[in-house]
């Protein structure tokens, strides 16, 4: 038999059923409620009891719910661990309802759309995807306001995006393949939703834009429109980028260099980001991000940045002015899209006053500066005036957070309300009169009037002076110790200031609202100044680093193809571990070097060396200065990496397959203007299979390719190739060995490595003697056997190096002699380069 429902019942289920995926939070008196399924799911993800409607019947219809105050906590919870949640609201007022409250959903909030979790600094991005032949990519942060599109041709260019983003959900905007459904919702864990259509008055039409970019971001607004219900002013203009107009870097060669997030724990902590951000905006720090995300690729741009870089270092004092007056600067985007979401409360109001405010501060100091590369800069810094006064004319200092109690609009704003709270003031003092007559008339020295929200205003009078209660009164309540009386004239007084204190709540409230309104019109103002502070941000952020670390400004080359560094450091391992601990390198590629082959020991620091190089290249291409003593540097037009065994998140393939297909990406799309960083190709498969692919994409990059590569091997035979390939050179990181112990000097030196050294570190890392002197006999009759590999017949000619001449003896003596536990790295390095200098 169909159980009976209630018309209240069919109302949650006619709204739930538009919203299947999403939670449904229906607003009942002062609390939100899920039934069914939400209920029992949400009552376990948010720690709700879990209780039923209906609990005699044959089904109970399981019920759980949330107070109203505290939904925000409860949405951003389920937000956060990437659902969607439905708000329905009543939409009538209940007083004058027909029958059941009509009820609608006001908003919906998912992953790629919360704004009001947002107090973190960091973007929330929602990306739309579409195809049609190529690939359309659109992105939002509604939080922001931020709103950009652009083609790409595959889609790994797609994750790329999507993945540097770190969108967590995304709006698709056509039929997906299977395996690309797959690789979306479980391997990147994106929530997907789906938006094939846009009506037409969502139509964007661009006429820079193709059709495909068009159609995406009307998906994307229509999208946001059908989830958000509410006005959407503060979304900028659709503004359209490519890819190509920055250094490219794939999202591995982004994770593996840690620009953004460290690879442990997928954090800020230890990346590049980390290091470059002394920014003291919201906006500063978000747009750091996107800098490092996408560093520049014209030598003007770049020069700009790196010029009032400077500027900000050689004006010390009024650096450290600016750095003060932009700490009182809020989230200037945040508060603009607060408003025009119309959430924003009477604080943020006063916030944002108190941060334009601060603008003509930024202004005069950079006018100080007096310096013409910053009146540009200078100029867009527009404090918007007519909104300072208006907020300044309406908004009282002390307004909080509530919107509905008063205390919000300042005195002499409106005149009504004026009014109301002369009333207001008025009766209080009436009624402190009205005690004083009563008390003397009626002779009770006790007699005193308060107010409750029950009995109103009242005569309290104690048991023991209830005989003396003047005929007048009338009683109101009965306490244990008390009675509560009432008066006519006192309910005359309680009754104009009841009136005038709804009434000036009431007042305030639509005139909040109407400041609210008024303040939209600048809010287009309100984000370009943003944009303006974050940019000043971002560069005393560079100078402050860089004053810091002691860093100097790089000379680039468009078109040029030599690399010149003199005493570079990696700038992140060397703030961790400090200056004095890391040793400086040289990177030296002349005219006709592409290729670097690095040997040298385990733990010696190649990784580091060429990561430092990586990271020297975006940082010059941000803009930003470098750490080292000399740095010229041609532009670079893209940055492959190949580094360390990482297992792929994306796509699931084997290591060895990552490998090579990490390699094809390099080898397909580099030009003699890119960067690559080859680490230990070929170590996931057999050594001579490896061997073989080394070399073959050494030969290839070399003759076909001739971008600048840095290319680490443990492969020793692949040195020999020096000779034949006239674009590669041989570098090696210095050791010491002495008595059987290897110190590295972590100093990049000419030539190749003689040796591999893995048994000391073996022995470093603590293996049982007897295991290390068993690897020693092997080592020494493996390397006694002559190598099978034809290609390699150079390796005989090298060992003969190693026949003893008179200076090999003199530096062996010394070798011996030296006591490397008591020097230090500084000495050591010493001692190295007077044994180079013998050689
Ligand atoms: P490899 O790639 O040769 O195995 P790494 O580059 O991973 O070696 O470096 C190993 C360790 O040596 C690093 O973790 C770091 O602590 C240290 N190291 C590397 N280069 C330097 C340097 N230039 N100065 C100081 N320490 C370094
Ligand atoms: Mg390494």
């Amino acid at each position: 038999m169909p159980e009976k429902i209630s018309p209240g019942m069919q109302q949650y289920l006619d709204i739930k059923k538009d919203y299947p995926d999403a939670f449904l939070l229906f607003r009942m008196g002062d609390f939100y409620e899920l039934f069914y399924e939400d209920a029992v799911n949400a009552a376990q993800i948010l720690e709700l009891t879990l209780t039923s409607r209906n609990k005699n019947s044959e089904h109970p219809v399981p019920m759980a719910g949330v107070p109203h105050h505290a939904i925000q906590e409860y949405i951003d919870q389920l937000v956060n661990l990437g659902y969607k949640v439905a708000v329905a609201d009543q939409i009538e007022d209940p007083k004058k309802a027909v029958g059941i409250v009509k009820r609608a959903v006001t908003q919906v909030i998912t992953p790629g759309t919360a704004v009001d979790s947002s107090n973190s600094s960091e973007n929330n991005f929602l990306v739309a995807i579409d195809f049609e032949h190529l690939y359309a990519l659109s992105y939002m942060d509604l939080s922001t306001g931020e709103f950009k599109v652009t083609s790409l041709t595959t889609f790994s260019d797609l994750i790329g995006e999507i993945a540097s983003l770190k969108a967590r959900e995304i709006v698709v905007g056509y039929e997906l393949a299977e395996k690309e459904q797959n690789l979306l919702s479980k391997q990147l864990n994106l929530l997907l939703s789906e938006q094939l259509d846009f009506d037409g008055n969502l139509r964007i039409d661009l006429s820079e834009l193709t059709e495909l970019e068009n159609q995406v971001a009307s998906k994307l607004l229509a999208y946001v429109k059908r989830t958000q219900m509410r006005d959407l002013s503060h979304v900028q203009e659709l503004e359209h980028y490519e890819i190509k107009d920055f250094l490219q870097m794939d999202f591995a060669t982004k994770s593996s260099l840690e620009l953004t997030t460290n690879k442990r724990e997928g954090k800020k902590h230890g990346t590049l980001y980390w290091l470059l951000d002394a920014t003291k905006t919201a906006m500063g720090t978000r747009m750091l991000r996107s800098w490092i995300e996408r560093p520049l690729l014209k030598a003007n741009e770049i020069s700009k940045r790196a010029e009032i870089t400077q500027v900000f270092i050689d004006n010390f004092f009024e650096r450290a002015d600016l750095i003060e007056s932009l700490k009182g600067v809020y989230d200037l985007e945040r508060l603009a899209s607060r408003i025009s979401f119309g959430k924003a409360v009477p604080v943020d109001f006063l916030q944002l006053a108190h941060s334009l405010s601060n603008v003509p501060l930024i202004k005069n100091i950079l006018e100080s500066m007096q310096e013409p590369v910053l009146s540009e800069l200078t100029e867009r810094l527009d404090e918007v005036p007519e909104l300072i006064a208006l907020i300044e004319k309406a908004i009282d200092d002390t307004a909080s957070r509530t919107i509905t109690e008063g205390g919000i609009i300042k005195k002499a704003y409106n005149e009504q309300l004026d009014k109301y709270r002369e009333a207001l003031e008025n009766g209080t003092s009436w009624i402190a009169k009205l005690e004083a007559d009563e008390k003397i008339k009626s002779g009770i020295p006790t007699l005193r009037i308060d107010y409750n929200r029950k009995d109103g205003y009242y005569f309290h009078i104690t048991q023991s002076q209830l005989n003396s209660v003047p005929e007048h009164f009338y009683r109101k309540a009965t306490l244990k110790n008390s009675e509560r009386f009432g008066s006519k004239e006192l309910s005359e007084i309680e009754e104009i200031m009841l009136e005038a204190k709804e009434k000036s709540s009431a007042l305030e409230y639509d005139l909040f609202l109407e400041v609210r309104n008024q303040t939209e019109q600048y809010i287009s103002r309100v984000q370009a100044v943003a944009k303006a502070v974050a940019e000043i941000d971002c560069l005393q952020s560079f100078a402050t680093v860089a004053e810091k670390g002691g860093y100097i400004r790089p000379v680039l080359t468009e078109n040029g193809k030599q690399v010149n560094i003199k005493n570079g450091r990696h700038a992140v391992v060397e703030a961790v571990m400090g200056a004095q601990e890391y040793v400086p390198n040289d990177i030296d590629l002349d005219q006709d070097t592409s290729i670097q082959l690095i040997t040298g020991p385990n733990m010696s620091g190649k990784s580091t060396y060429m990561r430092q190089f990586a990271l020297t290249v975006i940082m010059a291409q941000i803009g930003s200065f470098v750490p080292a003593e000399v740095a010229e540097l041609p532009i670079f037009d893209a940055i492959f990496t190949r580094i360390g065994a990482s297992d792929n998140l994306i796509s699931g393939e084997s290591t060895f397959m990552v490998e090579m297909s990490e390699a094809n990406h390099a080898i397909q799309n580099a030009t003699s203007h890119s960067l690559i960083i080859f680490d230990e190709l070929g170590r996931g498969t057999a050594t001579y299979d490896g061997m073989a692919l080394a070399q073959a994409i050494v030969e290839f990059v070399h003759d076909k390719i001739k971008a600048k590569t840095l290319f680490a091997t443990h492969y020793h035979e692949l040195t020999t190739l020096e000779d034949k390939l006239s674009g590669l050179t041989n570098v090696h990181v210095a050791t010491i060995e002495q008595a059987g112990d290897v110190t590295f000097l972590h100093k990049i030196a000419k030539g190749a490595a003689d040796k591999s050294y893995g048994i000391h570190v073996a022995k470093i890392a603590g293996l049982p003697q007897e295991l290390l002197e068993r690897a020693d006999v092997i080592l020494q009759k493996l390397e006694h056997q002559p190598l099978p590999v034809k290609s390699l017949e150079k390796h005989e000619e090298q060992l003969s190096l190693f026949e003893f001449d008179e200076t090999s003896s003199e530096i062996i003596d010394k070798l011996k002699a030296a006591n490397v536990d008591s020097m230090t790295a500084r000495e050591a390095m010493n001692f190295l380069w007077d044994l180079k200098d013998l050689l």
